[in-house]
């Protein structure tokens, strides 16, 4: 006896008890260890940043990350699989900073980096907690136990250690370089962190400013009014820290007079600037204009603002804080020529500001320009200018108004576009000139690129796409960040300014090494602040070696995980050369081809010149139901736990699996998840407690098969296609596509329940125990078994469920877990394609005559004398004879005839349904004898639904009372032994319901009829 199963069941309840079981019996932990010595899967865990509370998109990369080991372990590789939490860097920062009521770096210095970064330490352990639960409650199967976490001592050693090897070959630098700045977080941020964050649509100003010709300039053009050049922007901000324009030397430019003045544009842009009407002057090559002056739109000097010359701030060897060279004359600012003028938009005339453009600085630096700011880190206007002390974008119309007074604003309007923000805090960037360190990944571009040929991706166009597009395009990592709560930089620099020695550190020991090392305290903090306490005496000059200010980039932290997971170099030596490098496998979200697949990709390759994945899984993105992004502001964010306390885990797994490829982008709607349990977990529950409630009837036991007598043909099919459905499973699995896998496994559940079990119901229901039926329950039986091992890595809790029901209940010496099992093997002679194409055919049929069916409101009980059906070849006729028996039954009709064109039936007496090549065609005209036939139907259908009404057991016998009018009587006398065997009733009786019977009254066909049923006790 298998213990019993009802129809009705609570997936959630049932994970809950399967989760103790998994967990009373170390279920994981031993599927590791039983494949130790065989040949190793690795799985690399992306640390999720446990700066707030899981999501549903965490979960779907989770469940990705966890379907593909599961599958490998039960194929019998060694998988271990070490969970990992990212835990530095901004974002854990931007979270007490909230929960503090910080707005930025000031107050964090003001209540102490220590305290500081003490909160971050403890906020992370809370989110931990959180992610644990989850982690188990999906069955994400991955050591918690022993984590790698990014904050450990050992893992920042590792990090050093790995930047130390970057250094040694001169791939560490530090520029003075225009970089994205978040004003917000004062703090730069590397080409992928703002590939995270652009945002369209933006609205900025734009505007058209007049530059004015000096006196000199003028008169060399020959003109006698004042003249301007006109020059657009989007950032009016940068204005005052104007310092040149650049024009093409080559275009053509026209001086056109307005309004009294003269303005100097590019030809081709007088028409969009407005200016298609003004009468031109003259018109002259660019290079005419290379040389001219203008007036400042704000003379430094006139506002306390310092000017030096952009050539200067770069100098060989260690930086030092006075790189910024004073230059006392001005005002001549000069026109220069570049090959970055766009004659696409604005004028032909770009406004340059050498401190806040990366081919402004380039070009100041090459001709030697002025460089003048007139922004802090906060990205506050310094200065005494009207606008000063206001946040750049907030002096935006102070500036314009400022200028529109001295008769230098020629237009403004605003523009849409796409801007860059900061994808953690959503402040506006800034482009910046400041010192940056950067690691110079253009060095290993090429090994970059050649290494990416070596890695499945799946999606494959992601390959050669995104990711690839983003190595072709590779600049310098900027990876250190002016911050509190990270890997600190390990560079250490000499005190005294006349030297300032660089010296960067590898590993702890090294630095307890140093002469003169001191600072250490007990116990052991590789953090800011203790870590900026730790000084050693210079080799060159015997000054005092300090750590520069800065920490590294957390996706630094993330990339180095290969290594530094094992404390590499320092413990795990062999890691390279026994299997754990690199990964056969990893998976996240799409926006991480510039995040971490990018920095795993670009710190391996820099190390080792190979990469450490094989193969990835490259997830879209979730919205919600409407399409939209899912933000706490809109308030649509979807709750995973919710949705897992209603629907259970499997059934969200089962959704992510098979809705949609990993690929695409997805909507989430609840109710598709509720569709997938209705649509595949139940009918394949209500398959499984059909087995179960029958099996028990009969005594059957699993196993006793022996010999077996020749299956039917519906067993033969069935097993046929089971086979198949192991074979494609599993190499669609083999190359990492759960989606198509989980397809096929729905298609076959579907055949299962819908044709086997419905086909095969009499098998089960008659009442001797023949060959026949226990062939019935041996194919279902093994059917079922066989799916809970298919199933066991998309959906483990109903797989255990299964298996642990109809293999653990009969076989005491069996695995105790189906995730202790191996993977289904097929036996390929089972395996009969005629058969199965035969019934692909039949079901067609069928589903094509039913439709006829119910397009003539002729109900499948009604037996129908004949139905045409067309075909189109004779090999597709011998095919059709052959299902013809089953498609008789499908369609309840007595006969089946083929016809090459039923267009030559009479459209009157036929209802024709086609699809493709196939047409069935179906009588609407109905003898007496088949009426009575379908009234008989009838009756036995309203029997049965009483039976369950009345809630008798399936294998009950009872008696039925009936009374009606002369047809039903007659009816019933005809087919009564049809009627008693179908529903069970031991006697027939006409007359008054006995006392205690369940009666209900009915009506069919127009003939009214009462019915009482009994069970015999
Ligand atoms: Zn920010
Ligand atoms: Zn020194």
């Amino acid at each position: 006896m298998f213990p019993p199963v009802k129809s009705k069941v609570n997936f959630a309840q049932l994970e809950e008890n399967i989760l103790r079981l998994w967990q009373d019996k170390n279920v994981f932990e031993r599927s590791v260890e039983a494949r130790q010595g065989a040949p190793r899967f690795v799985l690399y865990e992306g640390p999720p940043t446990a700066n707030g509370s899981p999501g549903i998109h965490h979960v779907l990369s989770r469940v990705f990350k966890d379907i593909i080991p599961r599958y490998k372990a039960m194929k019998g590789y060694y998988t271990p699989r070490i969970a990992g939490w990212d835990t530095h860097g901004l974002p854990v920062e931007l979270e007490v900073e909230r929960e503090l009521g910080f707005s930025g770096k000031a107050q964090i210095e003001e209540y102490g980096v220590d305290r500081f970064n003490a909160r971050c330490r403890e906020s992370v352990f809370s989110y931990l907690k959180e992610w644990e639960a989850l982690t188990e409650r999906i069955a994400f199967w991955i050591d918690l136990k022993h984590p790698y976490i990014t904050m450990d001592n050992k893992y920042i050693e590792t990090g050093w250690w790995t930047i130390k090897q970057m250094w040694d070959r001169g791939l560490v630098y530090q520029g003075y370089k225009v970089t994205p700045h978040c004003p917000r977080c004062g703090t730069s941020l590397s080409s992928h962190e703002v590939a995270l964050g652009y945002e369209d649509n933006v609205e900025d100003p734009s505007v058209y400013i007049k530059f004015k010709l000096v006196e000199q300039s003028r008169q060399k053009l020959n003109l006698e009014k004042p003249a301007y050049f006109l020059a657009w922007t989007t950032t009016p901000w940068t204005l005052p820290g104007n310092t040149a324009l650049a024009i093409a030397d080559e275009a053509e430019y026209a001086i056109v007079e307005y309004e009294g003045e003269y303005l100097i544009l590019a030809s081709v842009r007088l028409e969009p600037a407005g200016l298609g009407e003004a009468p031109v002057v003259a018109k002259v090559e660019g290079s005419d204009l290379v040389g001219l002056g203008y007036e400042p739109l704000f003379n430094p000097s006139d506002f306390g603002i310092p000017v030096e010359k952009t050539g200067g701030l770069e100098k060989e060897g260690p930086p030092s804080s006075d790189v910024l060279r004073k230059q006392e004359d001005f005002f001549n600012y000069p026109v220069i020529a570049t090959d970055f003028v766009s004659m696409e938009d604005g004028t032909g005339i770009v406004h340059i500001a050498p401190a806040y453009g990366e081919v402004d600085y380039q070009a100041g630096t090459e001709q030697g320009l002025d460089f003048v700011h007139t922004v802090d880190l906060q990205g506050k206007v310094i200065g005494n200018y009207p606008f000063s002390g206001l946040f750049v974008k907030d002096a935006d119309p102070m500036v314009l108004e400022e200028l529109k007074k001295k008769n230098l604003l020629f237009r403004s309007e605003t523009i849409r576009h796409t801007y860059p923000f900061c994808w953690r805090c959503e402040a506006p960037l800034l482009y910046y000139a400041k010192q940056t360190w950067y690691i110079q990944t253009t060095a290993v571009k090429e090994s970059l690129i050649s290494g990416n040929a070596e890695i499945n991706w799946y999606p494959e166009h992601i390959k050669y796409g995104r990711f690839g597009d983003w190595l072709e395009n590779n600049v310098d990592w900027a990876f250190s960040r002016e911050r509190y709560w990270g890997t600190p930089l390990p560079v250490w620099r000499c005190e005294n300014p006349e030297c300032s020695h660089l010296d960067c550190v590898g590993s702890l020991a090294e630095l307890e090494n140093k002469p003169g090392f001191a600072g250490l305290k007990e116990p052991l903090d590789l953090h800011r602040p203790f870590v900026d306490e730790l000084t050693y005496d210079c080799p060159e000059c015997g000054a005092k070696m300090r750590r520069v200010p800065e920490v590294i980039d957390c996706w630094f932290d993330s990339g180095a995980m290969p290594v530094a997971q094992y404390h590499y170099p320092f413990e795990n030596d062999t890691l390279l050369e026994d299997g754990r490098f690199p990964a056969d496998y990893i998976s996240e979200a799409v926006d991480q081809t510039r995040g971490w697949f990018y920095s795993l990709h670009a710190i391996s390759t820099l190390l080792f010149s190979r990469p450490c994945f094989r193969n990835v899984i490259c997830l879209g993105h979730i919205l919600d139901a409407k399409g939209e992004k899912m933000s706490k502001a809109k308030g649509n964010v979807v709750e995973p736990w919710a949705v897992i306390n209603k629907y259970g885990a499997d059934a969200l797994r089962w959704y992510f699996f098979t809705s949609s490829p990993p690929g695409n982008v997805r909507r989430f709607a609840e109710k598709s998840v509720a569709e997938v349990t209705r649509h595949f977990l139940l009918t394949l529950w209500n398959t499984y407690s059909f087995l179960v409630t029958y099996a028990n009837i009969d005594h059957f036991t699993p196993g006793s098969e022996g010999t077996l007598l020749e299956e039917s043909e519906l067993d033969r099919w069935i097993i046929s296609e089971l086979n198949q459905l192991i074979i494609d499973v599993d190499s669609a699995m083999d190359n990492y596509n759960p989606t198509e896998a989980g397809r096929k496994i729905e298609g076959f559940v579907d055949g299962l329940s819908n044709w086997y079990v419905r086909r095969s119901r009499r098998r089960f229901w008659k009442s001797e125990n023949d060959a026949d039926k226990l062939a019935a329950y041996t194919t279902l039986y093994q059917c079922l078994v066989t799916l809970a091992k298919l199933l066991a890595p998309f959906t483990p809790f109903l797989a255990e469920e299964l298996y642990q029901n109809l293999v653990c209940s009969a076989f005491p010496q069996a695995p105790d877990s189906v995730h202790l099992t191996d993977f289904p093997v097929a036996d390929e002679s089972k395996i009969d394609k005629r058969l199965a194409a035969d019934i692909r055919l039949a079901m067609k049929v069928s589903s094509l005559g039913r439709a006829a069916r119910s397009q003539a409101g002729i109900k499948v009980r009604q037996p129908l004398a004949v139905n045409y059906v067309s075909f189109s070849s004779m090999s597709e006729r011998t095919a059709l004879e052959r299902v013809k028996p089953q498609v008789l039954e499908e369609l309840n009709i007595k006969d089946l005839q083929f016809i090459d064109n039923v267009g030559k039936l009479s459209e009157k007496s036929y209802v024709i349904s086609s699809e493709g090549s196939y047409s069935v065609a179906v009588p609407t005209e109905i003898s007496p004898e088949l009426q009575a036939e379908g009234v008989a139907r009838e009756i036995v259908h309203r029997l049965q639904t009483m039976r369950r009404s009345a809630e008798f057991e399936i294998a009950d016998k009872i008696i039925t009372h009936y009374q009606g009018d002369d047809y039903i009587k007659q009816v019933i006398t005809d087919f009564a032994d049809y009627i008693k065997q179908e529903t069970l009733s031991k006697k027939l009786i006409e007359g008054d319901p006995e006392t205690g019977a369940f009666v209900a009254e009915h009506e069919i066909g127009g003939h009214n009829l009462k019915l009482g049923v009994k069970r015999l006790t």
